[in-house]
């Protein structure tokens, strides 16, 4: 088999793939981008909140729904605390479907339905919509595909610890412009969540599986309530769910691979968010390709840095703040307010040395 040479071949067409191939067909590399998914964004997987600084992104893919100005936490007590917390509720396929486009707008060939295989340090096998195998020889590989990796697992890298989410779209009885967070024993690990998305809401939770297993009976009470308080309709509009990484930010630069987004461990490990880190991370990474290629030998040791000095305090942070809740999930102590606002980002004991 012949194989393809690329200057860059990027695995996954998510936020921080396609943001990838944009950067790095816009400084004139030659780019592949493939991703094993029918159509770039579909399935949605995600809650679709996005904070303010990506208000840019937004725009460029058409994506904005409404925006959300604060955050309503409801502590295990019942007691709720009002913060301010402006951000922008995305439609999360027209999200990625957009960045696709500027991606092949700026000259990267994008391909759905194929698949990474393999990787033996030289050229990747990739699985085409055909069934085909082909073999790419890319002067570099980006891994943007996702928590679970493929790439990362080839290149020896452990699985990353992830949290498990469970969410339905369900109706909004009334205009909303906050997002509600709720802490409590009932998802251990994680928490649940109502964001407002136009005449609809997402209705999740996310929980860690060593603690609870079964994400339906717990999202099932939760809807239940939002429904009895006047907030939902009972009707179930769409389901989804998915991993969310949680173990922080893993070595970005393996050789000639990068990792980038969800599969570099960029994801906020208390909130969930990752999509501002994704398109961050894809995009630093593209250009990084770029500078490498072009002779900055440096380039993709800086990339590294540079992501480590943008993300590595905050996700260190939420590990920290991870790794004691572990000690109290299922115990009295997950009911008490105080130990709930330790780790929550909306406390300022969260930030307390
Ligand atoms: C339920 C849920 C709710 C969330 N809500 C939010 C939110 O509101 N706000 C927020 O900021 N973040 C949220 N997140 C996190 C956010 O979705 C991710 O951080 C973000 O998608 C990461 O982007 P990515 O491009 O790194 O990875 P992904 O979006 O996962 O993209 C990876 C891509 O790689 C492809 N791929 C994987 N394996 C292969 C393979 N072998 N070959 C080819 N392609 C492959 C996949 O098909 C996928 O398209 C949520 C996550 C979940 C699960």
């Amino acid at each position: 088999m012949t194989a393809q040479k690329v200057d860059v071949l990027i695995v996954g067409a998510g936020p921080a793939g396609a943001a990838a191939a944009r950067a790095a067909a816009a400084k004139g590399l030659q780019v592949l981008c493939v991703d094993r998914r029918a159509q770039i964004g579909v399935p949605v997987q995600c809650a679709e909140f996005v904070p303010m600084p990506l208000l840019r992104t937004v725009h460029e893919t058409q994506s904005r729904v409404q925006d959300v100005s604060g955050m309503l936490t409801v502590l295990p007590s019942g007691l709720q605390h009002h913060s301010v917390f402006p951000g922008i509720m995305i439609d999360r396929g027209r999200f990625d479907h957009g960045l696709a486009d500027l991606a092949q707008a700026a000259g990267a060939v994008v391909k759905t339905r194929t698949s990474f295989v393999d990787w033996d340090g030289q050229c990747a096998r990739i699985k085409l919509a055909s069934g085909e195998l082909q073999d790419i020889e890319p002067q570099l590989l980006i891994a943007a595909d996702g928590p679970h990796s493929p790439v990362a697992e080839c290149i020896g890298l452990a699985h990353q610890p992830v949290v498990y989410t469970r969410q339905y779209t369900v109706s909004l009885c009334y205009d909303y412009a906050d997002t509600d967070i709720f802490l409590s024993d009932a998802f251990p690990g994680g928490y649940g969540w109502l964001f407002p998305r136009g005449p609809v809401a997402n209705l999740g939770l996310g929980a860690d599986k060593r603690f609870e297993d079964n994400l339906k009976k717990p999202l099932e009470e939760l809807h239940q309530q939002m429904v009895e308080r006047g907030i939902v309709g009972s009707e179930v509009l769409g389901r989804t769910g998915g991993a969310i990484p949680v173990g922080g930010l893993r070595s970005m630069i393996h050789g000639r691979v990068l990792l980038c987004g969800d599969a570099a461990g960029l994801t906020h490990p208390i909130t969930g968010a990752g999509i501002p880190a994704a398109v961050i991370s894809g995009d630093a990474a593209g250009v990084a390709a770029a500078d490498y290629l072009g002779g900055d030998s440096d380039a993709l040791e800086s990339y590294e840095e540079d992501m480590q000095d943008q993300f590595g305090p905050a996700l260190c942070r939420a590990v920290q703040r991870r790794t004691s809740l572990e000690a109290v999930w299922r115990k009295p102590a997950a009911q008490e307010d105080q130990v709930m606002r330790s780790a929550w980002i909306a406390f300022d004991e969260y930030f307390a040395a």
